[in-house]
């Protein structure tokens, strides 16, 4: 149940393998819109990712410093189960085009059957970040591309660490 005088909170959950700025761009317009944004930097045994949570989280936590209204953690399990005993709802997905929107919507039920208090809401990639994913930008830093485009500098540099010239 929503309460007009509560303050209303959202997640965004995601990989963030490395952090973009196609996130930073949702975080930041998502940010605007709620009282807090909760973003979930999520560990999951079964992915295989370049940067570890630790540096994940370290990175969202440097990148989102002065945002006040922006909390960053790490979550190994379900997002629901993050989001129950903290009684949050609302989940913020990114969409960069129709691929991500079926697979968006998909995972916007499955969470839906889980807990049917939880609502998705879907916020359009900027135009300047359609085609800007995380895995482009890691295969790119692995040839020794400019990735700054991509990714604040704070990430270009941690990327240069994984894969040195
Ligand atoms: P990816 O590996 O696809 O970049 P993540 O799992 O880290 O994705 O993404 C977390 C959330 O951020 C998802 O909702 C995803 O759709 C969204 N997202 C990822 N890249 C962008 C982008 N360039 N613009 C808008 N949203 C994005």
């Amino acid at each position: 149940m929503f309460y007009a005088s509560a303050m209303l909170k959202a997640v965004f959950p995601g990989s963030f393998d490395p952090p973009t700025l196609g996130h930073l761009n949702i975080i930041e317009r998502a940010g605007s819109l709620f009282d807090e944004l909760l973003v979930v930097v999520a560990e999951n045994p079964q992915k295989k990712y370049l940067f570890s949570v630790e540096e994940r989280l370290g990175l969202m936590q440097e990148l989102l410093r002065h945002q006040k209204k922006v909390a960053v953690f790490i979550w190994n399990s379900l997002i629901v189960e993050f989001m129950k005993p903290r009684d949050l709802h609302i989940i913020i997905r990114g969409v960069r085009g129709t691929d991500d929107f079926s697979y968006e919507f998909e995972l916007s039920l499955f969470n839906k059957a889980l807990d049917a208090h939880i609502e998705t809401l879907f916020m359009t990639a900027d135009p300047r970040y359609f085609v800007l994913r995380a895995s482009a930008v890691k295969e790119l830093a692995f040839f020794h591309g400019d990735v700054s485009g991509m990714v604040p500098p704070l990430v270009a540099e941690a990327l240069k660490k994984k894969y040195p010239g």
